[in-house]
């Protein structure tokens, strides 16, 4: 089946807001083995709109639309489908019932151009929408499907994932729904996997194998479309067995999750706490530590010790390595593993990493651009020093540093390392 995706919105067209509906619904599609030829902005204008119909009825079986289901009149969407297919519009009563208890459970007047809302193309299938009150439109006419979602990403992206694939799934037939497993690697680059993995990727046809990168992050989707999910996992282990066997210690996670949230995990698991000493990375371990739910049980905190004052009171580390004629610098396998021991004796954590490097743009210390040591000491083992040559800008370099940091201890935590 092929796919166009409509947004609807002037909002869009004049760059007030970025179309990520678009990049959600291209996702879930791709997901569900729909491929998405075209995707379209039009503003919300009638004429256009249905211009905007006309062209893609011409080249894709699914239009999707988003936004324009709203009350106001510049909420357009779901009439000039009505209109374009010459069908009327009827009331989806239990939109109506909603929306008349909304607005008596406020005790505002009502507005009565609230009960557009309700509206229903003759013959659509209604979407429900848990987070707000426009009802989905789902249709088919003439050997073209018709998905109308709401515009807001807080309820097109449930109605979708809900009601909006459930129909998708019924007209593709459940025996080609596509079945995938997102692995997620860390401390390898993605041409370095790719040629660990080439072969398999050249005579991929089913499972198939796609990679995705991120900065400082590499993912491949393998995928194969199958009647069930038993099915699905039979002819995916063989390609899943090989992929793992050659990249082991880089595979982190066999589902969508970042190397942060792997090593919260872990932690967790072991009952262990963390802090960090970061001075390149400016804070960033700890703030990627932070976003994943439930860290505070293993993350204690830590200190962002940027001059060399700070990592000398703070963290311990003796002046004398830090600066004058022979010393080390502040970039160097000695300073990343005193600021990783004065951290770890300093906050009682089992766990302290440390960042110590030259993000760039210009060298210091005559250390070149991307250098970067990353400093683990643990209570009971020795501390270990990973010297690390990364590649990109400033910004690139940080967060490169701060994943292979997240890395390391994720290696040593699973005892890779
Ligand atoms: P409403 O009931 O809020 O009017 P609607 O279905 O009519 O919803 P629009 O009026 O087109 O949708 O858009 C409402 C809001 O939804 C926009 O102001 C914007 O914040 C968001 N939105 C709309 N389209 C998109 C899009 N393609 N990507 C991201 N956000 C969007
Ligand atoms: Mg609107």
């Amino acid at each position: 089946m092929r796919a166009e995706i409509i947004a609807v919105g002037t909002e869009l067209l004049v760059g007030q807001i970025v179309n990520t509906n678009a990049q959600f619904l291209s996702q879930a599609l791709a997901e569900l083995g729909i491929d998405v030829y075209y995707q379209t902005v039009v503003g919300d204008n009638a004429e256009r709109i249905r211009a905007a119909v006309e062209t893609a009825r011409k080249r894709a079986d699914l239009l999707v639309f988003t936004g324009g289901l709203g009350p106001t009149l510049d909420d357009l969407t779901r009439d000039v489908v009505a209109d374009y297919l010459g069908r009327s519009i009827g009331i989806h009563e239990p939109t109506m019932r909603k929306i008349e208890e909304m607005f008596l459970g406020r005790g505002t007047a009502f507005v009565e151009s609230n009960r557009r809302q309700a509206h229903l193309i003759e013959g659509a299938t209604p979407l429900r929408n848990d987070t707000g009150l426009a009802v989905g439109n789902a249709l088919s006419a003439d050997g073209t499907h018709y998905l109308l979602l709401p515009g807001p990403p807080r309820e097109m992206k449930p109605m979708f994932r809900s009601d909006g694939s459930a129909w998708l799934r019924g007209l593709l037939g459940e025996s080609q729904a596509l079945h995938s497993v997102m692995l997620k690697f860390s401390g390898i680059g993605e041409s370095q996997l790719e040629d660990l993995l080439i072969d398999l990727i050249r005579e991929q046809t089913d499972p198939t194998i796609a990679p995705y990168a991120k900065e400082g992050e590499v993912a491949i989707r393998v995928s194969t479309k199958a009647d069930g999910p038993e099915e699905a996992a039979r002819k995916l282990e063989p390609t899943l067995q090989a992929i793992r066997s050659r990249t082991r210690p880089y595979l982190y996670a066999e589902e969508d999750i970042p190397i942060e949230a792997a090593v919260i995990r872990q932690l967790t698991q072991k009952r262990m706490t963390l802090t960090v000493a970061e001075s390149c990375t400016g804070g960033m371990v700890a703030s990627m530590l932070t976003t994943v739910p439930g860290s505070a049980d293993a993350f204690l905190g830590g200190v962002v010790s940027y001059s060399n004052g700070v990592k000398h009171k703070l963290l311990g580390v003796p002046m004398e390595q830090l600066e004058g004629p022979g010393a080390p610098g502040a970039v160097s396998e000695e300073t990343a593993a005193a600021m990783a021991e004065g951290a770890l004796a300093a906050s009682g954590a089992d766990l302290a990493l440390s960042t110590t490097g030259v993000a760039g743009p210009a060298s210091a210390e005559g250390k070149p651009v991307g250098l970067v040591y990353v400093g683990l000491a643990e209570r009971g083992r020795p501390t270990r020093v990973e010297k690390l040559q990364l590649a990109g800008d400033r910004q690139g370099i940080r967060i490169r540093a701060t994943k292979r940091a997240l890395h390391m201890l994720w290696l040593s935590l699973t005892g890779q390392a």
